[in-house]
């Protein structure tokens, strides 16, 4: 008895044909007219090949790829896949669904040699697919199907995420909003190498043992976790389990991503984790770049503070807010005395130092919601939000004095000391533009009556309206 091969197809005339022609060649075919039935012979019996039609009614060539390659009773079993009209895009498809060649039909003739070909082909280790349900043929192409559109829009999110998210924190608050709408999990933690000693996590508020099971999953011994509370995420209990995967770009591992999931959601975890482990890398990559490049643009190099471009940003939102919340805001200008001395004397490098130092204690010197940023040269600016002058002078002056009281060391073991002037003003009803000039006057006088001193500007006085018509008249 020759080898056995199964044809499909629903036209009576092409079954025919094949079926005598692979006679004709020594084969022992089998045949049926609907995938379903097909398929069910298929796992019941064992054939040595499969030859389908792609259009069939109900279940389609391709989708019985699918089916077929799903099952460990037929995952390597030779797949021909014939077609009345060829297309490119059909036999990609085809061939993506599993089928192992797509011929037309026209070219019938080639196909006992084509079988013999593929079945002379070592046949491919096993794959470690679940056992065989016991689910209608229908049923388990439904499923299967789904699974596969499931991950594909899953897919399809993860990519969208590099069109909308600029930050790489950005990115990971929504990686973890989506997959938490996927799957249950009690934390979610990514560490991206290159961004120093820190990782994102998304815990529960109250969880305080996620940060160390974070830590040691990700391996990356001490981090610091920048925290994104969901109340969402599950509870700690006993009953869980913890994935990590690699995310790889260009055979390099960029980062590491832990998911503790809800035990018995395991299996799909480990899928949609596959997922993101496929689709993740290149939305990480552009995103990070994205990051660091708007990073390196409004910060200055030198001290690392914002630079003037990003304080700008902050205090249009900060005027912005003050104007519809009707909150205060106040800047101090800040410039180093007698600056150019310093560089004179012990050399620009000394210079540069004495400015790194005054930037740490004004980022030491300043709340949370504050803004201490490089303004130029050895000028420096401070944001205070939500801060009237009164307070704004107490700060500058705790400023002015922590510079006074602080010598800065220098690489040679010198010591230099310094200290700085301050204009401080509060916003009244005029423009940003024209806060920084009172600002500036006020740092001017500061400097004019002996430096290492403050001085504040009188509260902007709003002009009266004939005045505001005149100004308006010089100002074009
Ligand atoms: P004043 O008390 O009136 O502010 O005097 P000053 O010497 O501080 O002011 P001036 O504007 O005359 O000099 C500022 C100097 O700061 C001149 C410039 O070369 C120097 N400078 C600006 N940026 C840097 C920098 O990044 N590093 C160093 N080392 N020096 C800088
Ligand atoms: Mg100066
Ligand atoms: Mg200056």
């Amino acid at each position: 008895m020759g080898s056995r091969v199964l044809v499909l197809d629903d036209s009576v005339a092409c079954r025919a044909r094949i079926v005598s022609q692979l006679v004709a060649a020594g084969w022992s075919p089998a045949n049926e007219a609907t995938a379903e039935d097909g398929a069910t012979r298929a796992f019941r019996e064992e054939f040595d090949a499969i030859v389908c039609d792609d259009l069939m009614t109900g279940i389609s060539g391709t989708q019985l790829c699918r089916l077929l390659r799903a099952d460990p009773r037929t995952a390597s079993t030779p797949i021909v896949v014939m077609t009345a009209s060829p297309t490119r895009r059909g036999m990609y498809w085809a061939i993506e669904s599993g089928a192992s060649a797509y011929i037309a039909k026209a070219d019938c003739a080639r196909l006992p040699a084509m079988l013999r070909q593929l079945c002379a082909r070592p046949s491919k280790p096993s794959l470690n697919l679940p056992s065989p349900s016991s689910a209608t043929v229908a049923a388990r192409l439904g499923h299967l199907l789904d699974s596969a559109l499931f991950e594909s829009h899953l897919s399809g999110r993860i990519r969208g995420i590099a069109a909308r998210e600029k930050s790489v924190s950005g990115l990971f608050r929504c990686l973890g909003s989506l997959l938490g709408s996927v799957l249950p999990f009690r934390w979610i933690a990514l560490a991206v190498v290159g961004i120093g000693n820190s990782a994102h996590i998304m815990r529960r508020s109250n969880d305080e043992t996620a940060n160390a099971d974070a830590a040691a999953a990700l391996g990356t011994g001490a981090i610091t976790l920048e925290s994104v509370e969901e109340e969402a995420c599950a509870a700690h209990t006993e009953d869980e389990r913890v994935l990590k995967v690699d995310i790889e770009f260009g055979g390099e591992r960029i980062a590491s991503l832990a998911v503790c999931a809800v035990r018995e959601c395991a299996n799909s975890s480990a899928s949609i984790l596959s997922v993101v482990q496929s689709e993740l890398p290149p939305v990480l990559r552009l995103v990070h770049l994205v990051d660091q490049t708007t990073r390196l643009a409004m910060s200055d190099a030198l001290t690392g503070l914002p630079n003037r471009r990003a304080a700008m940003d902050f205090l249009e939102a900060a005027v912005a807010s003050a104007r519809r919340h009707e909150t205060p805001l106040s800047i101090a200008l800040v410039d180093v005395d007698r600056f150019k001395s310093i560089n004179d004397r012990l050399g620009h490098g000394a210079g540069d130092v004495v400015l790194k130092q005054i930037a740490a204690t004004m980022q030491r010197s300043v709340r949370r919601s504050d803004l201490a940023a490089r303004w130029g040269g050895e000028e420096f600016l401070l944001a205070m939000p939500v801060t009237k002058l009164e307070a704004a002078r107490l700060v500058s002056e705790r400023l002015r004095v922590l510079v006074e009281r602080t010598s800065v060391p220098l690489s040679t073991g010198q010591t230099v000391e310094v200290s700085v002037s301050l204009g401080v003003a509060q916003l009244g009803a005029e423009s940003l533009d024209a806060l920084l000039r009172r600002a500036d006057e006020a740092l001017y006088k500061a400097k004019a009556s002996g430096r290492n001193r403050i001085e504040v500007a009188r509260e902007h006085a709003a002009p009266e309206l004939g005045q505001s018509f005149a100004s308006a008249k010089l100002n074009g």
